[in-house]
């Protein structure tokens, strides 16, 4: 979403969840994109929708209209989608996005738990009212955050499915230091529908991570979301270079090593989909 939207005019340094109201047509461009790719999960745009994010930009009156319109653009996109599909195409499935809130918890930092899981909570509930079929907390390396964020969709919806996804980017483990088995086993033990691994170092460092969850708790339900390779700085600017074939055969090794929802993060744009779907779909 990010990679896309900066192609489609976003200044890096501007909120994207403005555009869910200012430019909702721009936004509905992209999930369209991705939809005729054969993305069967799509995220909002409201990565940064907690109000923690959201007072970065003076925007934290408003968490409620942004995240609810971030629901209800991609909601409406799906709905024209089916309209013009084939009968019989599965329901794409509205995941409602949810970033950390770049904030350290306490002890170590000066966020209190109970604070952070309110902000979630009150994400998670605009996402549902705009019509997310699932919580997707995604991005995280710290379990105590992580934690508050799934009770505080819980206090939102007592049966919204909730997947997470963490980012393990510093040698094999969140910034954070969490390892993939440990992150796994919390997750299961905290009911999460579906967990795996998302941005990071490229497909190499994600495939190690899935092979660790895997073995760590066989049964759980496997997200692989890497970034389109290793991310590489080029005249101030973040580049992606795996090739959607690149991508395509990544695809392969993720679901050989148990993942089973598959998909990118940076840099992966509707072609790298698009060739990954129909790898998987050979
Ligand atoms: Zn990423």
């Amino acid at each position: 979403m990010g990679t896309m939207l900066q192609q489609a005019g976003l200044n890096p340094g501007d909120p994207p969840m403005l555009w869910n109201v200012d430019h909702p047509d721009r936004v509905r461009k992209v999930h369209r994109a991705y939809l005729e790719a054969g993305a069967r999960i799509l995220l909002t745009n409201t990565f940064n929708g907690t109000r923690f994010r959201l007072s970065k930009h003076g925007l934290e009156g408003r968490e409620d209209e942004l995240n609810r319109a971030g629901a209800q653009i991609l909601r409406a996109e799906i709905d024209d989608f089916l309209k013009k599909a084939a009968p019989g195409t599965p329901a794409p499935v509205v995941a409602g996005d949810i970033g950390p809130t770049g904030e350290l918890l306490a002890p170590l930092g000066k966020l209190h738990p109970a604070d952070a899981a309110d902000a979630f909570t009150r994400q998670a509930a605009a996402l549902i009212d705009g019509g997310a079929d699932v919580i997707w907390i995604e991005t995280m390396a710290d379990m105590s955050e992580v934690q508050a964020a799934v009770e505080g969709t819980r206090r939102a919806s007592p049966d919204v499915p909730i997947i997470v996804t963490m980012t393990f980017d510093t040698h094999g483990r969140t910034m954070m230091g969490v390892k993939p088995e440990a992150a796994a086993t919390s997750l299961s033990e905290w009911g999460a529908a579906a967990m795996g691994g998302n941005c990071g170092n490229g497909p190499d460092e994600m495939l190690a991570a899935i092979q660790k969850m895997h073995a760590a708790v066989p049964g759980a339900l496997l997200v692989a979301k890497s970034n389109a390779g290793m991310p590489e700085f080029v005249d101030g600017k973040t580049v992606y270079r795996a090739s959607p074939e690149t991508m395509a055969l990544s695809a392969l090794q993720m679901r050989e090593a148990g993942a089973r929802i598959i998909g990118g993060c940076c840099g992966t744009t509707p072609e790298h989909i698009a060739a990954m779907a129909r790898a998987v779909q050979a």
